[in-house]
């Protein structure tokens, strides 16, 4: 038995590339980093971060061996994970994001 939707994934995982964080932003064409985070609320989420690393940032944003990006916060004065830049969310500095 083939149930149609399950077929279409295994489809795409066969044909997956290589898992790349790396993007453009949609609204001004921005080089942006997708990272998993934790909102305050304790909820997970994804959000582009600049790609280029900024002073006043607030995330610490990590490569894990597979590839996957995670994101973070790290309050002022705290420790920085060892090879971590700062950086802050693309919303922050999107010339394009809505307000
Ligand atoms: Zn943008």
């Amino acid at each position: 038995m083939t149930i149609k939707g399950q077929s279409a994934a295994e489809g795409k995982a066969k044909h997956a590339t290589p898992y790349s964080p790396e993007g453009l932003c949609k609204r001004c064409g921005a080089k942006v980093v997708w990272a998993s985070y934790v909102k305050r609320t304790g909820e997970k989420s994804r959000a582009p971060f600049d790609f280029d690393p900024v002073e006043k940032g607030a995330y610490a944003l990590m490569k894990t061996p597979s590839g996957y990006v995670y994101a973070t916060f790290v309050p002022k004065g705290g420790d920085w994970p060892p090879g971590s830049l700062p950086r802050q969310m693309h919303f922050k500095s999107c010339p394009g994001a809505t307000k």
